[in-house]
């Protein structure tokens, strides 16, 4: 089976912004939204992360742990990111054109 060289380099992790859904649960960035079923199992939509429960935004939502194992994943593996993320922020070409062929 061939090893696919996937590249990513996460903007999330330099300069690109978190985004804000509208039933207001935070997600890493705008370009989540339309396929949340990946965040969805990794725990990003719990009630308790929605913005109606919460008070300080940075300890409970962005030092949870789906937030913080998100962002270990997109720095030291992010061939584990969603297609999404490989669409989005794919550095080299194979890592774009496999996107087409994933579900998640
Ligand atoms: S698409 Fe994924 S890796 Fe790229 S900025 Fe958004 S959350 Fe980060």
């Amino acid at each position: 089976m061939k090893e696919y060289d996937y590249q990513i380099e996460p903007k999330c992790v330099k300069f690109k912004q978190p985004a804000l859904t509208a039933e207001g649960f935070f997600l890493p960035c705008c370009w989540c939204d339309r396929r949340n079923s990946y965040f969805q199992q990794k725990g990003f939509l719990a009630e308790e992360l929605n913005i109606n429960n919460v008070t300080d935004l940075v300890t409970e939502v962005f030092h949870s742990k789906p937030w913080l194992d998100f962002f270990l994943t997109a720095q030291y593996n992010p061939q584990d990111l969603p297609s999404v993320c490989k669409e989005h922020c794919g550095a080299n070409k194979e890592t774009k054109k496999r996107t087409n062929y994933e579900s998640i």
